[in-house]
Parts: C-alpha cells; sequence; structure tokens
C-alpha cells in the first residue's frame, strides 16, 4: 500500500513539491488556508483537505513548507498544546522544509522528540523552477535514522539530500550558504558595474572573471547584468527567481544566530544592508524583484 504524505504550505515552493511527491506514488494530502492553492494540488493529484489536523491522520509523513519559523511553530505547537504534534501519528516522521531560524528548529524538533514524534529541519537550496522540475537540494539536521528515512520522501523532490548535523544543523546550514550567496551576488554586481564604469562590455568582463580567480556560482549561473545571459531573471526585468524580501528574510536569520554564537559576520551584516538599501531605493519597494537586482543599487 502506498504511504501518504501529508503536505502543509501548499506556496511557491510547496505546490510543486507536493504535486511532485505525488507523481511519485505517495497518497499525498494536502492543506494550505488558500483554496486556490488546494485547488491546484488536487489539479496535480493530492486529495485536498480542509482541515490541517484531518489531513496529519495517520500519515507517515508530515511535511511543513511555510513562511516562517514563528508559523512553523504555531501549526506544530498552537496556543496550549493543541497544534498538529498532537495529532500527528506515533510512526509518523516530521519533515519541516521552511527556512526557519535554528532555534525554531530545536524548538520544535524537541517538543516532537517529548511526544515521541521523529523529526527532522530540512530546509532547500533552489527556487521554485526547482521545486517544480524536482530539482531541490535538502540539508538535513535530524539522527542518522530519521535521516534515512526522510530520504524515502525527499528523493521525490530532488537529487541532492545532505545530513548537516543534529535537529537544527540543517537550517544552520541553509543561512550559512544563503549569507554566502548573497555576499558573492552583490561583490559580482560591484566587479561588474567597476568595470563597465571603466568602459569595459559586462559579456567579455564576465567571460574573464569565468576563467579566473574572480569565478563563482553568481557570474556563472545568474549573472546580474541584464542581457549578459540568458534565462535568468537580470535578463527578465528581475521577475521570477529569488525576491529580494527572502533574501532579507535569510540574512535576518544569519543575523540573528551569529548574535548567538556570538560569531563576527561583516561580510553578510554588509550584504544585509546593501539590500536592504536596494529594497528602499528609487522611491518604490523593490522587494519582489530578484535578488541579483542588487545590479541596480551599483548602477544608480
Ligand atoms: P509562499 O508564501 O508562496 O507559501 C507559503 C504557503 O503557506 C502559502 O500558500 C500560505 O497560504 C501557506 N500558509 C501560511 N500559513 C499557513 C498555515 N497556518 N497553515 C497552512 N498553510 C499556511 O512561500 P514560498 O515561497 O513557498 O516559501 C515557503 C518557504 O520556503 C519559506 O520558508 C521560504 O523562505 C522558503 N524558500 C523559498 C524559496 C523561494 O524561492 N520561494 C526558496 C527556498 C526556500
Amino acid at each position: 500500500m502506498s504511504k501518504t504524505v501529508a503536505f502543509i504550505g501548499l506556496g511557491n515552493m510547496g505546490g510543486g513539491m507536493a504535486a511532485n511527491i505525488a507523481k511519485a506514488g505517495f497518497v499525498v494530502h494536502a492543506f494550505d488556508l488558500v483554496q486556490a492553492n488546494l485547488d491546484a494540488a488536487q489539479a496535480a493529484g493530492c486529495k485536498p483537505f480542509t482541515c490541517a489536523k484531518e489531513a496529519v491522520d495517520g500519515a507517515d509523513f508530515v511535511l511543513t513548507m511555510l513562511p516562517n519559523g514563528a508559523i512553523v511553530e504555531q501549526v506544530y505547537l498552537g496556543e496550549n498544546n493543541d497544534g498538529l504534534l498532537s495529532h500527528v501519528a506515533p510512526h509518523a516522521l516530521i519533515i519541516d522544509c521552511s527556512t526557519v531560524a535554528p532555534a525554531n528548529s530545536r524548538h520544535v524538533g524537541k517538543a516532537a522528540q517529548d511526544a515521541g514524534i521523529a523529526f527532522v529541519d530540512a530546509p532547500v537550496s533552489g527556487g521554485v523552477a526547482a521545486a517544480n522540475a524536482g530539482t531541490l537540494a535538502f540539508m538535513v539536521g535530524g539522527s542518522e535514522r530519521n535521516f534515512e528515512a526522510a530520504k524515502e520522501v525527499l528523493s521525490a523532490m530532488g537529487p541532492n539530500t545532505f545530513r548537516a548535523g543534529d535537529i537544527g544543523a540543517g537550517s544552520v546550514a541553509k543561512i550559512c550558504n544563503n549569507m554566502l550567496l548573497a555576499v558573492h551576488m552583490a561583490g559580482t554586481a560591484e566587479a561588474l558595474q567597476l568595470g563597465m564604469d571603466n568602459g569595459l562590455d559586462p559579456k567579455a568582463l564576465s567571460e574573464i572573471m569565468l576563467k579566473s580567480s574572480g569565478c563563482n556560482w553568481s557570474l556563472e549561473k545568474y549573472n546580474p547584468v541584464p542581457g549578459v545571459m540568458d534565462g535568468v531573471p537580470s535578463s527578465n526585468d528581475y521577475q521570477g527567481g529569488f525576491m529580494v524580501d527572502l533574501m532579507l528574510k535569510d540574512l535576518g536569520l544569519a543575523m540573528e544566530a551569529s548574535t548567538g554564537s556570538k560569531s563576527s559576520v561583516p561580510m553578510g551584516s554588509a550584504a544585509r544592508s546593501l539590500f536592504n538599501l536596494h529594497k528602499n531605493s528609487g522611491g518604490e519597494d523593490k522587494g519582489a524583484l530578484d535578488f541579483s537586482s542588487i545590479q541596480q543599487l551599483y548602477k544608480n
């Protein structure tokens, strides 16, 4: 008999992820607060539920892809321990794929463990296109045993699954990765603008740096200057991709974690200021643009 996955949070990311799990042969119990998202999930082969508690009832896996840590805590713990934890089957494995603070993962993970329920945090790398295509990478925090068990479902959504350590470690890996992404995207935009301001063609400069020591992922896969690369957000008015607001959320989580661990993060902190400055520049909120639009800050 097919195993059941309860999937909570069918937004930009969760919609495609739930569809891929259904495609892999699992029975998917789908829940979201938005009816249109439930309809889309149903069209993709999931069974829609109008109540989260009913969706998780008897499920072998419970997956969440929610906006932030406060909502994840609210959904699992509730106000007076009336959250989903008290409705999840004892044999179930909870997999939280949302991007949250490591402290949120540890808090919910501890409550799950206290209730005798297995938990891993498993945030993702890759955006909406990767969620739809089933090519996400997962950074997992949890025991070796639960990591192995989670792979059964995670492999339906992407080929690359890594165990970063115990509960919370997946969330730490995610914010470290995205802090570095912000730094090299801002640095790439800065270097390309310096070249253009000094008469260079950004395409020629990109080709040179791709074969030189400045080569990095932003330059290679996601060039921020319009027209240099086809099929990336910069060549589509910075639409689609990974929003400035989401990058700012992740940089906020990185700053929070650095405060807790007393780590120095001057580059991450500068990147956060730059993205904030960019979001509020030019008299309009640029939070919904792709994050490579940081190029505009340098251009202006
Ligand atoms: P989204 O806002 O599109 O989707 C979130 C969904 O959760 C919405 O459909 C919303 O209705 C639903 N929701 C909110 N509260 C709920 C509740 N109490 N019960 C049930 N459903 C509820 O966001 P998204 O872009 O899909 O991002 C989801 C998570 O993935 C975030 O943590 C984000 O940081 C992370 N992430 C996003 C991207 C990206 O490119 N969009 C990439 C990597 C990670």
